[in-house]
């Protein structure tokens, strides 16, 4: 049985007259094994260390490819580049980032999915997609305030750190 998104990904290659050669397959199972969000060049010591050869410019082409494909997902990490996780057709989720560690969370809100319909039905638009990112803090890497002087929640709830808020922009 071939996986949907694997489909997907060889009429994509098939329609640009490229081919799912073995470095590509290669890919396509590292990054489908699981979920998560990795650097390219984590996946290329692991195919590597499985003694797949694979250059590194052949992982970055093959990537893009399966993002333009749309069986893949780039999340833009702080300075640092992008990570990709695999997509699965009928998932949904977004992701808060972490511009300290890297650390990536991941969200479904039905309240924002709904906003964003309306938005886009607003404007005429048919939605095919969309990837909605906030980046910040995470709760590990957050200051801490010292609690000597009592509980925070008495403190004035100032702009010290700021909230995940998604509201419109202008
Ligand atoms: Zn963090
Ligand atoms: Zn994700």
């Amino acid at each position: 049985m071939e996986k949907r998104e694997l489909q997907i990904f060889r009429k994509y290659l098939e329609r640009r007259g490229l081919k799912l050669t073995h470095e590509r397959q290669a890919l396509f199972d590292e990054l489908f094994g699981r979920h998560e969000h990795v650097e390219a060049d984590e996946l290329h010591m692991r195919l590597r260390a499985k003694h797949k050869k694979i250059s590194r410019a052949t992982i970055y082409r093959t990537l893009e490819l399966m993002v333009d494909a749309g069986i893949v997902g780039r999340l833009r990490i702080g300075e640092s580049g992008y990570r990709y996780e695999r997509l699965r057709a009928g998932d949904h989720h977004d992701h808060l980032i972490c511009d300290q560690c890297g650390r990536v969370i991941e969200f479904f809100e039905e309240k924002i999915e709904q906003l964003q319909d309306e938005v886009a039905a607003r404007h005429g638009f048919v939605l095919l997609s969309h990837t909605h990112q906030m980046r910040g803090i995470c709760r590990s890497c957050r200051p801490r305030r010292k609690s000597r002087e009592g509980p925070e929640e008495e403190e004035s709830s100032g702009t010290g750190v700021v909230p995940f808020t998604s509201r419109p922009r202008g």
